[in-house]
């Protein structure tokens, strides 16, 4: 089988990566998947998403 495409492909945005920014296609693509990376790693302790907190669609009930 011969597909580089996707081999070759910029992770972030899927375009042709540049050999000098491999695996990304540009400078921004590696930041945002650096931010990306970063937000996955750091996340931010004692407030796991979807988990313990205010409620997502919790409304103010006793609104007058
Ligand atoms: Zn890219």
């Amino acid at each position: 089988m011969s597909q580089p495409s996707s081999v070759s492909a910029c992770p972030v945005c899927g375009r042709p990566r540049d050999v000098k920014l491999r695996p990304f296609c540009s400078k921004r693509c590696a930041d945002i998947d650096l931010a990306k990376w970063l937000r996955g790693e750091y996340a931010i302790p004692g407030a796991p998403p979807g988990e313990e907190g205010a409620p997502d669609d919790g409304e103010p009930s006793e609104f007058h």
